[in-house]
């Protein structure tokens, strides 16, 4: 059996990138993985501007102590003229965002100043560079303002947009096929028959391939028999970059998605040291890759995000594929230790010394999703050891292992 961390080198060595890309706009790249560093044609800002709403003054005018009157000569707004230079004992009435003219040096605050008709009068002491964001501040002409390989969020769309780039590339969208597979599944909508359940993996997975940006090929529910597991695999592998099925993984005689790989493909991995999920395929049809997660709703939500996700973001080119822990205290005991490393459902809580611990759910059991519902991450538990309450746990919050 593999660790998590053998398999997960194992699959990311195995992730061929997926090398087409397409120039979109940047208003459509959320989520997207960068294929191309974006560089900045220009300063941003383009011209020193001011802070805050008051007078752009030149700081040597203004007396160390006391108050010093100037002459109000211009009014510059933000968008309107450029400004022209300011000469000794002037100032000029400014507004956020305006362009500091030539010569001046300072910004006082409005609130600060005392207008009396053409002229202002200011206190003292004024250091030079107050309240003004000088030209290149924020960004300098020829910085990488995007680089390849990163994950396209909220921000970076601002920041490619704030240097006047309105399209970006990026790696195109993967083709994720997915297959539903046991006999006892049925379609939510549709009534349940003696002993069926709802097909929920299909719904956990379609949100979780969408926050990836993948295209989703869903090919439905399928059989516990050979022919149509073999069947499923060969539609998907022709239709998609990455095939994921969940279900028939175990060693059950009516576990075919194994035997099926076998037949048509190569069968390259199997059994992680992970709780839960243990039964874990990776294979290739052809040159698509399988991913086939245990059927166990939690079980396929957790391997997702331990392993799946890192695969297809690397075959992304994405620079970073997993998140790095964060150390919380527990807020809870386990007194028993496994033998595998064990994810729990678990949710972060305020405590009265300020600092953040962690919860977890009483049941743990990978059938119990709603659990998964109610935790924001989950706290691992490394093999053969046991957990008091303060005790230092590993946690990753489920906005960055399955975002
Ligand atoms: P399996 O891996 O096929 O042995 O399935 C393990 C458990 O997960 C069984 O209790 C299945 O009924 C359940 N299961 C399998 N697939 C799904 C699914 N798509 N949605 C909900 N439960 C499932
Ligand atoms: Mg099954």
């Amino acid at each position: 059996m593999l660790s998590v961390e053998e398999a997960r080198a194992y699959l990311l060595d195995r992730a061929r990138s997926i090398g087409e890309s397409e120039r979109i706009p940047v208003e459509d790249a959320l989520g997207r993985v960068a294929s191309a560093d974006v560089t900045a044609p220009i300063d941003v800002p383009g011209h020193a501007n001011s802070a805050m709403d008051g007078y752009a003054v030149r700081a040597a005018d203004i007396a160390r102590d006391g108050e010093t009157t100037l002459r109000v000569t211009q009014r510059i707004a933000a968008g309107g003229e450029i400004g022209s230079a300011l000469a000794a004992g002037e100032a000029a009435r400014i507004f956020t965002g305006a362009p500091v003219p030539e010569g001046a040096d300072a910004i006082a605050i409005q609130e600060d100043c005392r207008r009396d008709g053409a002229s202002v009068t200011v206190p003292g002491p004024l250091a030079p560079g107050t309240f003004v964001r000088p030209r290149g501040n924020d960004i300098r002409a020829g910085a990488v303002v995007l680089a390849a390989g990163a994950r396209i969020r909220a921000q970076e769309m601002g920041v490619v947009a704030s240097v006047g780039v309105d399209r970006v590339e990026v790696r195109r969208r993967p083709r994720v096929a997915i297959v539903s597979s046991g006999d006892e599944l049925r379609r939510p909508g549709e009534p349940l028959g003696p002993g069926q359940i709802y097909n929920s993996n299909r719904f956990t997975l379609l949100g979780l391939l969408r926050r990836l940006g993948c295209e989703v090929v869903d090919l439905g529910l399928v059989a516990d028999t050979f022919e149509a597991t073999r069947d499923a695999l060969l539609d998907g592998a022709a239709r998609a970059d990455v095939l994921i099925t969940t279900g028939g993984v175990s060693v059950g005689e009516e576990d075919h998605v194994r035997r099926a790989l076998e037949a048509i493909g190569t069968l390259d991995m199997w059994k992680v040291r992970v709780k839960p999920g243990k039964p874990i395929v990776y294979g290739r049809v052809g040159a698509c890759d399988l991913l086939g997660l245990p059927g166990n709703p939690v079980s396929a939500l957790v391997t997702f995000g331990l392993f799946v996700r890192p695969f297809i973001l690397r075959r992304l080119g994405a620079a970073s594929v997993f998140p790095p822990p964060v150390r919380v205290a527990a807020r809870f005991a386990w007194p028993k230790p496994g033998g595998r490393r064990e994810f729990a459902r678990a949710r972060l809580v305020a405590a009265e010394d300020g600092e953040t611990g962690a919860e977890i759910h009483a049941r743990q059991g990978s059938d119990v999703l709603s659990a998964a519902a109610w935790a924001t991450g989950l706290v691992e538990i490394a093999e053969g050891t046991t957990v008091v309450p303060g005790d230092r746990v590993r946690y990753y919050s489920f906005a960055e292992l399955l975002d």
